[in-house]
């Protein structure tokens, strides 16, 4: 265990929109209220090799779908002192349009799915108006064209990339969305994405309103906790208060960075 490499752990902001309390979870909220969503993309940076995990949305796409974007999530990577021009490997937690646009401003990057998902974004369930609205059809296509190219490596089930990087498949959501485990100073923090969007959903067991198959976002939750030293250890998909209980790198990131291989303030 002590021999694992400590890698840097960021959560970079790119983008909010407003939502209520109600929205946020299947079966309603019976206090309504606003309940904004933040959307993220992760980095780790290790001694030896660093991962990008999720590539987040387009401009283009916000507009289309109303989203507010900040800044664009390829570009923010230098502000973490990435080259995107360099970057050779990108963890897709899943194909959702929020996670994966952008992926074709990574020239040198593979790209790291469970297969599952490949196969639910081309498969039988996309005929559905309900199922297919979180994919955006060009980026579906784009990850088959860069599987021809040779630039997605597939894994069914658990894997570790790397010694401190492991993968775990938590489906629900979507059928073959993983979620992302990151050694750290701290020890082991779970990149959740979107097993859980919120704390919430995982505190109360209340999963989000996109949904494949309800039971397995339940067991989704118990799979984080299994998965991490301590709740404090889990940073969900799309919480606006991750940027409060995580501290920016330096001052002038802050609101748009933050770290999270230290410890959360709650
Ligand atoms: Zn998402």
């Amino acid at each position: 265990m002590t021999d694992l490499p400590n890698y840097e752990l960021y959560a970079i902001k790119y983008a909010s929109r407003a939502g209520k309390r109600s929205e946020n979870f299947i079966g309603g909220d019976s206090h309504d209220g606003p309940m904004p969503m933040a959307y993220y993309v992760w980095v780790a940076i290790g001694p030896e090799r660093s991962y990008v995990i999720d590539t987040g949305f387009t401009a283009e796409i916000a507009a289309k779908r109303k989203r507010d974007h900040l800044r664009c999530p390829v570009d923010s990577l230098k502000l973490v002192g990435l080259d995107p021009a360099k970057v050779t490997d990108v963890i897709l937690t899943h194909l959702h349009y929020d996670h994966v646009g952008n992926f074709d401003k990574l020239p040198a990057a593979t790209f790291h799915l469970q297969e599952t998902e490949m196969h639910y974004a081309v498969g039988r369930y996309m005929r559905y108006k309900k199922l297919q609205h979180s994919y955006e059809i060009e980026d579906v296509v784009g990850m088959v064209r860069a599987n021809y190219a040779g630039r997605v490596l597939f894994y069914d089930g658990v894997a570790e990339l790397a010694p401190g990087i492991t993968l775990h498949p938590a489906p629900g959501h979507s059928a073959g969305l993983q979620f992302v485990r990151v050694h750290t100073k701290r020890g082991w923090v779970v990149v959740a994405s979107d097993v859980t969007h919120f704390y919430e959903n995982m505190e109360t067991y209340r999963p989000y309103v996109t949904a494949f198959h309800i039971g397995c976002m339940l067991e989704g939750f118990d799979k984080l906790r299994a998965a991490a030293p301590s709740p404090q250890h889990i940073v969900p998909g799309h919480d606006p208060l991750v940027m409060e209980r995580y501290k920016a790198p330096r001052p002038d990131l802050e609101g748009i960075v933050v770290r999270l291989d230290e410890a959360p303030n709650a």
